[in-house]
């Protein structure tokens, strides 16, 4: 259930060409771990007011290849149990 502000963000040839890209420049592998990265995860979340913002949604400095489980640990030890806020579909953290 992805929220449609960042859906359309998502499915953006900008997104997927700039993800590209900077899954290639680590060569696919996961920045903690090594292994084969397959998720590209934004360190500042992306929230309506910032989607829209380049400087955060494409920026490379704000991007982080991970896998499965090293996204999966970011997210659980990112502040937990807080009411206004939820994941969507890609894992990401934002406002309900
Ligand atoms: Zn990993
Ligand atoms: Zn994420």
């Amino acid at each position: 259930m992805a929220r449609e502000f960042s859906k359309k963000f998502y499915e953006s040839q900008a997104w997927i060409r700039c993800r590209n890209a900077y899954r290639q420049s680590k060569f696919g592998l996961c920045e903690q771990c090594g292994q084969p990265g397959v998720e590209v995860h934004h360190k500042i979340w992306l929230t309506p007011d910032n989607i829209n913002n380049p400087d955060i949604t494409l920026n490379w400095d704000n991007l982080i290849l991970l896998c499965r489980k090293c996204h999966a640990e970011i997210h659980m030890t990112t502040p937990a149990t807080r009411s206004d806020v939820m994941f969507d579909d890609h894992g990401n953290l934002i406002k309900r």
